[in-house]
Protein backbone atom coordinates (compact mmCIF):
# COMPACT_ATOMS: atom_id res chain seq x y z
CA UNK A 1 0.00 0.00 0.00
CA UNK A 2 1.35 2.94 -1.02
CA UNK A 3 1.91 6.12 1.93
CA UNK A 4 -1.02 8.17 2.64
CA UNK A 5 1.86 11.47 3.87
CA UNK A 6 1.49 14.29 1.54
CA UNK A 7 3.28 15.26 -0.83
CA UNK A 8 3.68 18.78 1.17
CA UNK A 9 4.71 17.13 4.52
CA UNK A 10 7.10 15.05 2.87
CA UNK A 11 8.75 17.97 1.61
CA UNK A 12 9.68 19.04 4.41
CA UNK A 13 10.71 16.30 6.15
CA UNK A 14 13.24 16.13 2.58
CA UNK A 15 14.45 20.01 3.00
CA UNK A 16 14.67 19.26 6.86
CA UNK A 17 17.47 16.38 6.36
CA UNK A 18 19.44 18.63 3.40
CA UNK A 19 19.48 21.29 5.06
CA UNK A 20 21.02 19.51 8.47
CA UNK A 21 23.28 17.21 6.59
CA UNK A 22 24.09 18.95 3.11
CA UNK A 23 25.46 22.30 1.82
CA UNK A 24 22.85 24.02 -0.52
CA UNK A 25 24.26 24.64 -4.09
CA UNK A 26 23.76 28.26 -4.20
CA UNK A 27 23.96 30.04 -7.79
CA UNK A 28 26.49 27.63 -9.51
CA UNK A 29 26.89 29.90 -12.73
CA UNK A 30 29.48 28.18 -14.46
CA UNK A 31 32.54 30.57 -15.14
CA UNK A 32 35.82 30.08 -17.52
CA UNK A 33 38.85 29.31 -15.51
CA UNK A 34 36.95 28.99 -12.35
CA UNK A 35 36.73 25.05 -11.07
CA UNK A 36 38.16 21.82 -12.42
CA UNK A 37 38.53 21.52 -16.07
CA UNK A 38 36.72 18.48 -16.29
CA UNK A 39 34.23 17.01 -17.65
CA UNK A 40 34.71 13.34 -17.92
CA UNK A 41 32.04 10.77 -18.87
CA UNK A 42 33.57 8.02 -17.41
CA UNK A 43 35.88 7.79 -14.43
CA UNK A 44 38.90 8.79 -14.69
CA UNK A 45 41.09 8.14 -11.07
CA UNK A 46 43.50 6.53 -9.55
CA UNK A 47 42.81 3.58 -7.20
CA UNK A 48 43.00 5.96 -4.10
CA UNK A 49 40.82 8.29 -5.72
CA UNK A 50 38.30 6.05 -6.31
CA UNK A 51 38.48 4.16 -2.98
CA UNK A 52 37.80 7.59 -0.77
CA UNK A 53 35.22 8.60 -3.52
CA UNK A 54 33.86 5.42 -2.82
CA UNK A 55 33.81 6.26 0.65
CA UNK A 56 32.07 9.02 0.77
CA UNK A 57 29.28 8.04 -1.36
CA UNK A 58 28.73 5.17 0.66
CA UNK A 59 28.53 6.99 3.86
CA UNK A 60 25.92 9.86 2.42
CA UNK A 61 23.79 6.83 0.74
CA UNK A 62 23.58 5.05 4.07
CA UNK A 63 22.47 8.51 5.79
CA UNK A 64 19.96 8.80 3.69
CA UNK A 65 18.66 5.68 3.14
CA UNK A 66 18.08 5.55 7.15
CA UNK A 67 16.79 8.82 6.93
CA UNK A 68 13.84 7.19 4.70
CA UNK A 69 15.20 8.79 1.89
CA UNK A 70 17.09 6.44 -0.28
CA UNK A 71 13.95 4.08 -1.91
CA UNK A 72 11.06 6.00 -2.09
CA UNK A 73 8.93 3.65 -3.98
CA UNK A 74 10.32 0.86 -3.12
CA UNK A 75 8.77 -1.69 -0.60
CA UNK A 76 8.84 -1.19 2.96
CA UNK A 77 9.76 -4.75 3.57
CA UNK A 78 13.38 -3.91 2.06
CA UNK A 79 13.86 -0.08 3.36
CA UNK A 80 11.45 1.55 1.01
CA UNK A 81 8.78 4.07 1.55
CA UNK A 82 6.31 3.03 -1.00
CA UNK A 83 5.61 6.65 -1.73
CA UNK A 84 3.95 7.40 -4.70
CA UNK A 85 6.11 9.14 -8.12
CA UNK A 86 5.10 12.43 -7.01
CA UNK A 87 6.77 12.52 -3.95
CA UNK A 88 9.68 11.40 -6.14
CA UNK A 89 9.21 14.12 -8.20
CA UNK A 90 9.48 16.66 -5.20
CA UNK A 91 12.59 14.53 -3.86
CA UNK A 92 14.22 14.97 -7.00
CA UNK A 93 13.77 19.37 -7.30
CA UNK A 94 14.96 19.18 -3.17
CA UNK A 95 17.87 17.05 -3.68
CA UNK A 96 19.22 19.10 -7.00
CA UNK A 97 19.47 22.49 -5.41
CA UNK A 98 22.60 20.61 -2.73
CA UNK A 99 25.79 19.96 -2.95
CA UNK A 100 26.57 15.96 -1.64
CA UNK A 101 29.07 13.01 -2.81
CA UNK A 102 28.80 11.65 -6.32
CA UNK A 103 26.34 8.88 -6.23
CA UNK A 104 27.79 7.58 -9.92
CA UNK A 105 29.17 4.19 -8.27
CA UNK A 106 25.59 3.17 -7.55
CA UNK A 107 24.09 3.40 -11.00
CA UNK A 108 24.02 0.02 -12.18
CA UNK A 109 23.13 -1.53 -8.77
CA UNK A 110 20.04 0.93 -8.29
CA UNK A 111 19.26 1.10 -11.51
CA UNK A 112 19.69 -2.49 -13.37
CA UNK A 113 20.57 -4.59 -10.63
CA UNK A 114 18.22 -4.14 -7.48
CA UNK A 115 14.99 -4.01 -10.00
CA UNK A 116 15.91 -7.14 -11.57
CA UNK A 117 16.42 -9.08 -7.69
CA UNK A 118 13.05 -7.50 -7.45
CA UNK A 119 11.02 -8.79 -10.37
CA UNK A 120 13.25 -12.12 -10.49
CA UNK A 121 14.79 -13.50 -7.71
CA UNK A 122 14.05 -15.83 -4.90
CA UNK A 123 12.86 -14.54 -1.11
CA UNK A 124 16.06 -15.43 -0.03
CA UNK A 125 18.28 -13.48 -2.12
CA UNK A 126 16.01 -10.60 -1.77
CA UNK A 127 16.44 -10.66 1.70
CA UNK A 128 19.80 -10.90 1.67
CA UNK A 129 20.59 -8.28 -0.35
CA UNK A 130 17.69 -5.84 -1.95
CA UNK A 131 18.18 -3.43 1.65
CA UNK A 132 22.00 -3.78 1.07
CA UNK A 133 22.26 -2.50 -2.54
CA UNK A 134 19.76 0.28 -1.96
CA UNK A 135 21.76 1.43 1.06
CA UNK A 136 24.77 1.42 -1.01
CA UNK A 137 26.51 -1.06 1.08
CA UNK A 138 26.47 -3.86 -1.50
CA UNK A 139 27.89 -2.88 -4.94
CA UNK A 140 26.77 -4.41 -7.84
CA UNK A 141 27.82 -5.10 -11.84
CA UNK A 142 26.59 -6.32 -14.57
CA UNK A 143 28.36 -9.80 -16.49
CA UNK A 144 26.29 -10.09 -19.79
CA UNK A 145 29.08 -8.84 -22.22
CA UNK A 146 31.63 -11.27 -23.65
CA UNK A 147 34.23 -11.77 -26.02
CA UNK A 148 32.25 -12.54 -28.88
CA UNK A 149 28.71 -11.76 -27.36
CA UNK A 150 27.92 -7.93 -27.10
CA UNK A 151 24.80 -6.90 -29.49
CA UNK A 152 24.51 -10.40 -30.23
CA UNK A 153 24.04 -11.05 -26.43
CA UNK A 154 22.22 -14.47 -26.88
CA UNK A 155 25.66 -15.90 -28.61
CA UNK A 156 27.40 -15.70 -24.58
CA UNK A 157 29.43 -18.92 -24.08
CA UNK A 158 30.12 -19.06 -20.68
CA UNK A 159 28.84 -21.88 -19.04
CA UNK A 160 26.41 -22.89 -15.93
CA UNK A 161 25.92 -26.84 -14.68
CA UNK A 162 24.24 -27.94 -11.92
CA UNK A 163 25.93 -30.01 -9.26
CA UNK A 164 23.34 -30.93 -6.85
CA UNK A 165 22.07 -27.47 -5.41
CA UNK A 166 25.38 -25.71 -6.33
CA UNK A 167 25.99 -24.64 -10.30
CA UNK A 168 29.19 -24.40 -11.66
CA UNK A 169 30.18 -21.43 -13.49
CA UNK A 170 33.20 -21.53 -16.22
CA UNK A 171 34.01 -18.45 -18.82
CA UNK A 172 34.76 -14.68 -19.83
CA UNK A 173 33.11 -12.09 -19.53
CA UNK A 174 34.34 -8.42 -20.41
CA UNK A 175 33.43 -4.89 -20.42
CA UNK A 176 32.12 -5.01 -16.97
CA UNK A 177 31.72 -1.72 -15.14
CA UNK A 178 32.55 -1.28 -11.94
CA UNK A 179 33.11 -4.96 -11.01
CA UNK A 180 36.70 -3.95 -9.46
CA UNK A 181 34.71 -2.89 -6.59
CA UNK A 182 31.58 -4.84 -6.50
CA UNK A 183 30.38 -7.23 -4.40
CA UNK A 184 27.61 -8.78 -6.67
CA UNK A 185 27.04 -9.59 -10.00
CA UNK A 186 24.11 -10.10 -12.63
CA UNK A 187 25.15 -13.17 -14.80
CA UNK A 188 23.95 -14.66 -17.67
CA UNK A 189 25.33 -18.17 -18.36
CA UNK A 190 24.28 -20.79 -20.91
CA UNK A 191 22.55 -23.91 -19.54
CA UNK A 192 21.86 -25.48 -22.23
CA UNK A 193 23.88 -25.38 -25.63
CA UNK A 194 21.28 -28.00 -27.41
CA UNK A 195 17.97 -25.51 -27.17
CA UNK A 196 17.83 -22.17 -29.51
CA UNK A 197 20.39 -20.04 -28.35
CA UNK A 198 17.38 -17.61 -26.56
CA UNK A 199 16.07 -20.50 -24.73
CA UNK A 200 19.34 -22.29 -23.46
CA UNK A 201 20.38 -19.69 -21.03
CA UNK A 202 19.79 -18.96 -17.12
CA UNK A 203 20.95 -15.78 -15.02
CA UNK A 204 22.65 -15.92 -11.44
CA UNK A 205 23.52 -13.50 -8.73
CA UNK A 206 26.99 -14.61 -7.79
CA UNK A 207 29.14 -13.42 -4.90
CA UNK A 208 32.44 -11.32 -6.54
CA UNK A 209 34.55 -12.46 -3.72
CA UNK A 210 34.09 -15.70 -4.45
CA UNK A 211 36.74 -18.66 -5.16
CA UNK A 212 37.87 -18.51 -9.09
CA UNK A 213 36.57 -14.93 -9.58
CA UNK A 214 39.20 -13.31 -11.31
CA UNK A 215 38.84 -9.09 -12.05
CA UNK A 216 41.48 -7.58 -14.75
CA UNK A 217 41.10 -3.81 -15.67
CA UNK A 218 41.03 -2.88 -18.51
CA UNK A 219 42.80 0.88 -19.42
CA UNK A 220 40.46 3.41 -21.42
CA UNK A 221 41.28 5.89 -24.32
CA UNK A 222 40.59 8.41 -22.09
CA UNK A 223 42.87 7.29 -19.42
CA UNK A 224 40.70 5.81 -16.68
CA UNK A 225 39.90 1.88 -15.93
CA UNK A 226 36.14 1.97 -15.30
CA UNK A 227 35.66 -1.35 -16.49
CA UNK A 228 37.26 -4.68 -16.78
CA UNK A 229 37.81 -8.29 -18.05
CA UNK A 230 36.08 -10.98 -15.06
CA UNK A 231 37.35 -14.67 -15.62
CA UNK A 232 35.27 -17.32 -13.95
CA UNK A 233 36.69 -20.66 -13.19
CA UNK A 234 34.72 -23.38 -11.33
CA UNK A 235 32.68 -20.51 -9.09
CA UNK A 236 30.20 -22.10 -7.23
CA UNK A 237 26.70 -20.34 -6.99
CA UNK A 238 23.80 -21.92 -5.27
CA UNK A 239 20.59 -22.83 -6.63
CA UNK A 240 18.96 -19.94 -4.53
CA UNK A 241 20.67 -17.11 -6.38
CA UNK A 242 19.34 -17.99 -9.96
CA UNK A 243 16.80 -15.21 -11.19
CA UNK A 244 14.38 -16.88 -12.69
CA UNK A 245 13.40 -20.24 -14.61
CA UNK A 246 16.36 -22.20 -15.82
CA UNK A 247 16.64 -21.66 -19.06
CA UNK A 248 14.93 -18.53 -19.10
CA UNK A 249 17.61 -15.96 -18.36
CA UNK A 250 16.81 -13.81 -21.43
CA UNK A 251 13.57 -12.93 -20.54
CA UNK A 252 15.38 -11.71 -16.96
CA UNK A 253 18.41 -10.39 -19.04
CA UNK A 254 15.37 -7.77 -21.04
CA UNK A 255 14.50 -6.47 -17.78
CA UNK A 256 18.04 -5.54 -16.76
CA UNK A 257 18.23 -3.92 -20.46
CA UNK A 258 15.40 -1.85 -20.77
CA UNK A 259 16.31 -0.45 -16.99
CA UNK A 260 20.12 0.06 -18.67
CA UNK A 261 18.66 2.26 -21.54
CA UNK A 262 16.08 3.72 -18.97
CA UNK A 263 19.04 4.69 -16.81
CA UNK A 264 21.12 5.99 -19.57
CA UNK A 265 18.74 7.45 -21.66
CA UNK A 266 16.55 9.20 -18.39
CA UNK A 267 19.83 11.46 -17.79
CA UNK A 268 18.09 13.68 -20.30
CA UNK A 269 20.98 15.01 -22.68
CA UNK A 270 24.04 17.41 -22.40
CA UNK A 271 26.50 15.60 -20.46
CA UNK A 272 28.13 17.26 -18.12
CA UNK A 273 29.64 19.63 -20.88
CA UNK A 274 26.86 22.55 -20.36
CA UNK A 275 25.66 25.10 -22.75
CA UNK A 276 27.17 27.71 -20.96
CA UNK A 277 30.33 25.80 -21.41
CA UNK A 278 30.27 25.32 -24.84
CA UNK A 279 29.91 28.68 -25.46
CA UNK A 280 32.10 29.75 -23.44
CA UNK A 281 34.91 27.67 -25.48
CA UNK A 282 33.62 29.16 -28.11
CA UNK A 283 34.18 32.78 -26.71
CA UNK A 284 37.59 32.26 -25.24
CA UNK A 285 38.59 30.57 -28.98
CA UNK A 286 37.44 33.71 -30.36
CA UNK A 287 35.39 31.92 -32.40
CA UNK A 288 31.59 33.23 -31.36
CA UNK A 289 31.21 34.65 -34.32
CA UNK A 290 31.97 32.03 -36.91
CA UNK A 291 28.38 31.08 -38.83
CA UNK A 292 29.28 27.51 -38.40
CA UNK A 293 30.15 27.66 -34.43
CA UNK A 294 27.00 29.45 -34.13
CA UNK A 295 24.94 26.91 -36.24
CA UNK A 296 26.63 23.79 -34.79
CA UNK A 297 26.07 25.38 -30.79
CA UNK A 298 22.49 26.31 -31.86
CA UNK A 299 22.11 22.25 -32.88
CA UNK A 300 23.01 21.09 -29.56
CA UNK A 301 20.75 22.98 -27.84
CA UNK A 302 17.85 22.29 -29.83
CA UNK A 303 18.50 18.75 -30.00
CA UNK A 304 18.74 18.27 -26.01
CA UNK A 305 15.91 20.38 -25.49
CA UNK A 306 13.86 17.75 -27.87
CA UNK A 307 15.59 15.13 -26.13
CA UNK A 308 14.69 16.01 -22.81
CA UNK A 309 10.86 16.48 -23.30
CA UNK A 310 10.91 13.22 -25.32
CA UNK A 311 12.35 11.50 -21.87
CA UNK A 312 9.46 13.30 -19.85
CA UNK A 313 7.57 11.69 -22.06
CA UNK A 314 8.98 8.20 -21.62
CA UNK A 315 9.49 9.03 -17.89
CA UNK A 316 5.91 9.84 -17.66
CA UNK A 317 5.09 5.95 -19.08
CA UNK A 318 7.82 4.60 -16.09
CA UNK A 319 6.66 6.77 -13.43
CA UNK A 320 2.77 5.63 -14.22
CA UNK A 321 3.98 2.20 -13.40
CA UNK A 322 4.49 0.95 -16.98
CA UNK A 323 8.10 -1.02 -17.68
CA UNK A 324 10.35 1.56 -19.75
CA UNK A 325 9.67 -0.27 -23.24
CA UNK A 326 12.02 0.83 -27.07
CA UNK A 327 11.02 4.61 -25.84
CA UNK A 328 14.05 3.88 -24.08
CA UNK A 329 15.75 2.99 -26.96
CA UNK A 330 14.99 5.91 -28.32
CA UNK A 331 16.27 7.95 -25.50
CA UNK A 332 19.50 6.19 -25.62
CA UNK A 333 19.65 6.65 -29.02
CA UNK A 334 18.88 10.42 -28.74
CA UNK A 335 21.49 11.16 -26.28
CA UNK A 336 24.35 9.46 -27.80
CA UNK A 337 23.61 11.12 -31.04
CA UNK A 338 23.08 14.28 -29.66
CA UNK A 339 26.49 13.50 -27.31
CA UNK A 340 28.25 13.06 -31.29
CA UNK A 341 26.97 16.40 -32.28
CA UNK A 342 28.56 17.83 -28.89
CA UNK A 343 31.59 16.51 -29.64
CA UNK A 344 31.75 17.24 -33.90
CA UNK A 345 31.24 20.70 -32.90
CA UNK A 346 34.08 20.83 -29.92
CA UNK A 347 36.20 18.94 -32.46
CA UNK A 348 36.01 21.73 -34.93
CA UNK A 349 36.22 24.40 -32.54
CA UNK A 350 39.42 23.19 -30.37
CA UNK A 351 41.61 21.78 -33.84
CA UNK A 352 44.78 20.83 -33.24
CA UNK A 353 44.91 20.88 -29.63
CA UNK A 354 43.22 17.71 -29.52
CA UNK A 355 46.64 15.92 -30.11
CA UNK A 356 48.15 17.43 -26.68
CA UNK A 357 47.69 18.62 -23.75
CA UNK A 358 49.08 21.71 -23.12
CA UNK A 359 47.23 22.70 -19.87
CA UNK A 360 45.56 25.45 -21.13
CA UNK A 361 42.11 25.57 -19.51
CA UNK A 362 38.90 23.88 -20.58
CA UNK A 363 40.76 22.14 -23.71
CA UNK A 364 41.28 19.04 -21.40
CA UNK A 365 37.20 19.22 -20.55
CA UNK A 366 36.73 19.12 -24.36
CA UNK A 367 38.85 16.07 -24.67
CA UNK A 368 37.43 14.61 -22.60
CA UNK A 369 33.85 14.58 -24.58
CA UNK A 370 35.29 14.10 -27.90
CA UNK A 371 36.93 10.85 -26.42
CA UNK A 372 34.06 9.71 -24.22
CA UNK A 373 31.47 9.69 -26.44
CA UNK A 374 32.07 6.81 -28.57
CA UNK A 375 32.29 4.34 -25.65
CA UNK A 376 28.53 5.53 -24.70
CA UNK A 377 27.56 5.19 -28.46
CA UNK A 378 28.45 1.57 -27.02
CA UNK A 379 27.79 1.09 -23.98
CA UNK A 380 24.05 -0.74 -23.50
CA UNK A 381 23.56 -1.47 -26.92
CA UNK A 382 24.84 0.14 -29.35
CA UNK A 383 23.28 3.03 -32.01
CA UNK A 384 22.65 0.71 -34.53
CA UNK A 385 20.87 -1.97 -32.55
CA UNK A 386 18.79 0.89 -30.63
CA UNK A 387 17.92 1.45 -34.59
CA UNK A 388 17.23 -1.58 -35.19
CA UNK A 389 15.03 -1.71 -32.17
CA UNK A 390 13.26 1.38 -32.66
CA UNK A 391 12.57 0.55 -36.77
CA UNK A 392 11.24 -3.06 -35.60
CA UNK A 393 9.36 -1.76 -32.43
CA UNK A 394 8.63 1.56 -32.66
CA UNK A 395 8.00 1.83 -36.59
CA UNK A 396 6.86 -1.26 -37.00
CA UNK A 397 9.40 -2.14 -39.94
CA UNK A 398 10.51 -5.50 -41.30
CA UNK A 399 12.56 -7.22 -38.77
CA UNK A 400 16.28 -8.00 -39.39
CA UNK A 401 17.07 -11.84 -40.99
CA UNK A 402 18.13 -13.73 -37.78
CA UNK A 403 19.43 -16.96 -39.92
CA UNK A 404 20.82 -18.54 -36.05
CA UNK A 405 17.67 -17.27 -34.11
CA UNK A 406 16.40 -21.21 -34.10
CA UNK A 407 20.17 -23.01 -33.83
CA UNK A 408 21.35 -24.79 -30.71
CA UNK A 409 23.94 -22.16 -29.80
C1 LIG B 1 31.59 2.37 -21.44
C2 LIG B 1 31.08 0.95 -21.56
C3 LIG B 1 30.62 0.29 -20.44
C4 LIG B 1 30.14 -1.01 -20.56
N1 LIG B 1 29.73 -1.67 -19.42
C5 LIG B 1 29.29 -2.94 -19.52
C6 LIG B 1 28.91 -3.67 -18.33
O1 LIG B 1 28.96 -3.15 -17.20
N2 LIG B 1 28.51 -4.96 -18.48
C7 LIG B 1 28.43 -5.57 -19.68
O2 LIG B 1 28.03 -6.73 -19.73
N3 LIG B 1 28.81 -4.93 -20.82
C8 LIG B 1 29.24 -3.63 -20.76
N4 LIG B 1 29.63 -2.96 -21.90
C9 LIG B 1 29.64 -3.69 -23.17
C10 LIG B 1 28.55 -3.27 -24.15
O3 LIG B 1 27.28 -3.72 -23.73
C11 LIG B 1 28.95 -3.84 -25.51
O4 LIG B 1 30.17 -3.25 -25.88
C12 LIG B 1 27.90 -3.55 -26.56
O5 LIG B 1 26.73 -4.29 -26.32
C13 LIG B 1 28.42 -3.87 -27.99
O6 LIG B 1 28.96 -5.13 -28.07
P1 LIG B 1 30.40 -5.39 -28.68
O7 LIG B 1 31.37 -4.46 -28.02
O8 LIG B 1 30.67 -6.84 -28.62
O9 LIG B 1 30.30 -4.90 -30.20
P2 LIG B 1 29.69 -5.75 -31.42
O10 LIG B 1 28.39 -6.32 -31.01
O11 LIG B 1 30.74 -6.70 -31.90
O12 LIG B 1 29.45 -4.64 -32.50
C14 LIG B 1 30.46 -4.16 -33.38
C15 LIG B 1 29.81 -3.20 -34.38
O13 LIG B 1 28.84 -3.91 -35.19
C16 LIG B 1 27.57 -3.28 -35.13
N5 LIG B 1 26.51 -4.29 -35.14
C17 LIG B 1 26.45 -5.45 -34.43
N6 LIG B 1 25.31 -6.11 -34.68
C18 LIG B 1 24.61 -5.34 -35.55
C19 LIG B 1 23.33 -5.48 -36.18
N7 LIG B 1 22.54 -6.54 -35.94
N8 LIG B 1 22.92 -4.49 -37.02
C20 LIG B 1 23.70 -3.39 -37.26
N9 LIG B 1 24.93 -3.23 -36.70
C21 LIG B 1 25.37 -4.17 -35.85
C22 LIG B 1 27.58 -2.54 -33.79
O14 LIG B 1 26.67 -1.45 -33.79
C23 LIG B 1 29.03 -2.08 -33.69
O15 LIG B 1 29.21 -0.89 -34.41
C24 LIG B 1 30.11 -1.67 -21.83
C25 LIG B 1 30.59 -0.99 -22.95
C26 LIG B 1 31.08 0.30 -22.84
C27 LIG B 1 31.59 0.99 -24.06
Amino acid sequence: MTDTMSVEAFQAEAKAFFDANAEPRGDEQFQWGVGPDRAGILDEKTTEQELADLAAAKEWRGKLFDAGLAWLSGPKEFGGRELSTEHERAFAAIEAAYRFPAQSQFGIGLGMIAPTILAHATPEVRDRYLRGVERGDILACQLFSEPIAGSDLAGIQTRAIRDGDEWIINGQKVWTSGAQYSDIGEIITRTSPDKPKHRGMTMFLVDMHAPGVEVRPLRQITGGASFNEVFLTNVRVPDSHRLGDVDNGWSVALTTLMNERASIGGSGGGFSFGTARLVETARHLDRLDDPIVRQGIADVVIRNRVAALNNQRAMAKILAGQLPGPEMSIAKLSLTQNGQRLGDVLTNLIGSRIVADTGEWGMYAANEIILGIPGMRVAGGTDEIMKNIVAERVLGLPKEPRIDAHAAS
